[in-house]
């Protein structure tokens, strides 16, 4: 089954963003799709103040990977990765990708289709349609159950904020 979420603002991205960070533990993959300016990054500054990060989370297109340590639980570090720049699927071993599917770590990934090859299937998928003024239908799928209810328990508080 999909979830969607309609986001009438930045505003409300940010805020799905932080309900999600409340859901997220180590070990998960969460792969951002959309256009350039689709909300991608702003989701992940909302996971990112979800998770108890205080350090702003900044694209990290030029770099390609960012850490950060939350303050939620010892040792559980989020990454932040924009892979818009890379141009062949060898990059994705070269820079790392893999080194971050930690059972300690939470990954974002923006961009992930150059690295498909290498993305476990337990992951969860967010796809962002729109981009401009305001409005964006994002689009939750996944292949393990272990995310259904996780899920669902992240659109019931959603529901709950209405
Ligand atoms: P991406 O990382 O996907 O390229 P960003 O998060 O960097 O996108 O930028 C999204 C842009 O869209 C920002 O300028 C933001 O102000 C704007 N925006 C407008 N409406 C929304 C919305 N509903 N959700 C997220 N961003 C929005
Ligand atoms: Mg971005």
């Amino acid at each position: 089954m999909d979830y969607t979420f309609k986001s009438q603002n930045k505003e409300a991205t940010l805020k799905l963003g932080q309900s999600l960070g409340h859901i997220l533990q180590g070990g998960d993959i969460l792969c951002l799709e959309g256009d350039l300016g689709a909300g991608k990054t702003a989701l992940a500054q909302g996971i990112a103040v979800g998770l108890g990060l205080t350090a702003a989370v900044t694209s990290p297109t030029f770099t390609f990977i960012q850490e950060y340590a939350t303050s939620l639980q010892d040792n559980l570090r989020l990454v932040h990765m924009d892979l818009y720049r890379l141009q062949h699927p060898e990059e994705v071993e070269v820079i790392g990708v893999e080194d971050a599917f930690q059972t300690d770590t939470i990954c974002l990934i923006e961009w992930p289709k150059i690295a498909e090859d290498y993305l476990p299937e337990d992951r969860l998928d967010i796809h962002i349609q729109g981009s401009g003024e305001d409005t964006r239908i994002f689009t939750f799928r996944f292949q393990e159950e272990s995310w259904q209810e996780r899920l669902d328990r992240l659109f019931s508080i959603l529901k709950d904020d209405h």
